[in-house]
């Protein structure tokens, strides 16, 4: 069914779980005033017409919720789709041209580079997908050791720079740690994963050119912090906590433009959570940056 169709039939089902519930409210109101004088009937009437009221509220309410994971996981087809389909399109073309064309040595290593990057998108995509449904499962083990969290985000930094080619000067790396060690215990790939996605977001939504400030810092309370920031496109107060559900985008006309499948701070969120940290995100508002931290109990 397209989009504004179902959007009028879910506005009928909510409008008619609405006059149900003040049909039942009226009816209940009428039998009060009719049966006042007896009052066992009245007793037991206004009981099972409230419990009425409440499964439909209940009813509406988990009808409601239901809608919107539908329309998510609609969005997260989509766009797991797309992310798959591009890049092999992409390949497939590169390497049709290279079979029937004649094409100079020069030309073949461009080409043979842009179909490295694509199928490291092509890996990407599917290797997120993968860890947020690994990351889900609570039994899951970690693979704990002592981690240096400086020497891991300045190896993520390195990462962010090959993979999107950023100025040598796009991302600023403080640690603020007064000699004091930043060791973690964790699991070294998750917590890399978790970074890296941090960053990843911080380039994808920076609309005018990558400006990142990174910091490793040591809190007093025996945390570390990874603080991320940025100078993007900024987030509403509202969606400030949303942003880290599963499959949740912030809707406009940024979500449009910039691809995405929305785990990526939903997989942040279970490996730090795992690891008996936290992370949360602060913004001035759209268009002002937004600022990820990450605290994790140090060693
Ligand atoms: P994805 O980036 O694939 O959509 P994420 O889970 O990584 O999924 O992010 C969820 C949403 O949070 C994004 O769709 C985006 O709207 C918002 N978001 C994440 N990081 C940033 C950022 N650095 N600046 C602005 N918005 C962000």
């Amino acid at each position: 069914m397209p989009v504004s169709g179902r959007r009028k039939s879910i506005a009928f089902f909510i409008t008619l779980g609405a006059c149900l519930v003040a049909l039942a409210t009226a009816l209940n109101v009428g039998w009060i005033l009719l049966s006042w004088r007896e009052v066992a009937l009245l007793v037991f009437g206004i009981i099972f017409f409230m419990l009425i009221i409440v499964g439909l509220v209940l009813n509406t309410t988990f009808l409601i919720r239901e809608i919107r994971r539908n329309e998510q996981h609609d969005a997260f087809i989509n766009a797991v789709t797309h992310e798959l389909k591009t890049p092999l399109a992409s390949i497939r073309l590169y390497l049709e041209t290279l079979k029937k064309r004649e094409t100079s040595e020069e030309q073949q290593q461009k080409f043979y580079d842009i179909m490295l990057a694509d199928s490291d998108r092509l890996l990407q995509t599917v290797e997120q997908v993968l860890r947020a449904g690994s990351v889900g499962q609570p039994r899951r083990r970690l693979n704990r050791t002592i981690i240096d969290v400086g020497e891991m985000v300045g190896e993520c930094i390195a990462l962010a720079h090959t993979r999107y080619h950023l100025d040598p000067d796009a991302v600023v790396y403080t640690e603020l740690l007064d000699g004091q060690p930043a060791h973690v215990k964790g699991d070294a790939e998750e917590l890399r994963a978790a970074v890296l996605n941090l960053l990843d977001n911080a380039v994808k939504y920076s609309d005018k050119g990558v400006r990142l400030s990174v910091e490793v810092a040591a809190l007093a309370d025996k945390k570390v912090a990874v603080r991320v920031a940025d100078s993007g496109v900024g987030i509403a107060q509202a969606q400030l906590n949303r942003i880290f559900k599963r499959f949740y985008r912030v809707p406009g006309r940024v979500m449009a433009r910039v691809k995405g499948t929305g785990l990526g701070l939903f997989i942040v969120r279970s490996i730090v959570e795992k690891h008996g940290g936290k992370v949360f995100a602060e913004s001035e508002g759209p268009g002002l940056g937004t600022t990820f931290t990450i605290q994790l109990p140090r060693v």
